[in-house]
């Protein structure tokens, strides 16, 4: 599987993007695994702190609803 970001030329993961962050999050509001998602380690990097500072601002829930 390729990675999303990837894929798309996307470079940075944009945080308010809270749409797209949700589908890497999983029920339990932990960020799927790397192997489940396709996503490679220097995105998966910048999606962890997108997603980080998602929640910090609170556009995003700690877990997925
Ligand atoms: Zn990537």
């Amino acid at each position: 599987m390729d990675c999303y970001f990837c894929q798309r030329n996307i470079k940075e993961v944009d945080f308010k993007e809270t749409q797209l962050l949700r589908r890497f999050i999983s029920s339990s509001g932990k960020i799927k695994p790397k192997k489940k998602t396709g996503i490679c380690s220097s995105h998966q990097r910048k999606l962890a702190q997108a997603i980080k500072r998602a929640r910090y601002l609170g556009i995003l829930s700690p877990t997925s609803k």
